[in-house]
């Protein structure tokens, strides 16, 4: 059994890649924000936790996934999407690594500047009547008339709550509070940092060739 932990900045175009992967190779993909949505379904004590903000403990967390991780759709492997959060995670993470028997454990972080995430986030404008998505701040993905959809000539609108400054204080929050885990890992010797600047195909068989050059 494989496990994949991604680790990515916003907008480095995990879920895409994510997607990808549960596509090509049959991995299962847990988040265990997802994982307690699902549960606060039949479970009322979680329910009530999440409805009202209250954080809930690493030990519901661990027993959850633990549970989850041997599931059939889990057999062929499966990618833990943001988790774990922190170093202590981790280390509890390693230990469910050992007590399941999973063979390969491998961390991979999508790597994308300051600059570029916040182009892919700031620069987003769509169409509101035909939904094409163009980027003002990226040249391949410019309309051809300023703010005009290339398709149906409505006026672009942009969607996004971010604009370059609080994108910027989210970007850096989100790189100090990885860190850390980020250390954690390298010293392990299995993190392999991805570029994410390149496009999704390239960044995806880049992935691959790590995948593939570890042995399950
Ligand atoms: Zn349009």
């Amino acid at each position: 059994m494989r496990s994949i932990i991604l680790i990515a900045p916003p907008a480095a175009g995990k879920g895409t890649q994510s997607d990808m992967l549960v596509e090509k190779y049959g991995f299962a993909h847990i988040s265990t924000g997802d994982m307690l949505r699902e549960v606060a379904k039949t479970d009322e004590v979680i329910k009530s936790k999440l409805e009202n903000g209250e954080l809930i403990s690493d030990d519901i967390v661990f027993d959850l996934l633990q549970k989850r991780l041997i599931s059939d759709d889990c057999k062929k492997g499966f990618i833990l999407d943001g988790f774990p959060r922190n170093v202590n995670q981790a280390k509890r993470y390693d230990q469910i690594v050992e007590e399941l028997g999973i063979s390969s454990n491998v961390v991979i972080y999508l790597d994308v500047d300051k600059e570029t995430a916040l182009k892919r986030i700031v620069g987003r404008v769509s169409c509101p009547n035909c939904h094409r998505v163009f980027n003002d701040m990226i040249e391949e993905a410019m309309p051809k008339v300023s703010g005009k959809c290339d398709d149906c000539s409505s006026e672009l609108i942009r969607r996004t709550d971010d604009n370059s400054e609080t994108f910027g204080k989210r970007y850096d929050v989100y790189i100090n509070n990885t860190a850390p885990l980020i250390d954690y890992y390298l010293e392990k010797g299995i993190l392999h940092k991805v570029d994410s600047g390149m496009g999704k195909d390239e960044i995806f068989e880049v992935i691959e060739g790590i995948l593939g050059g570890i042995n399950d």
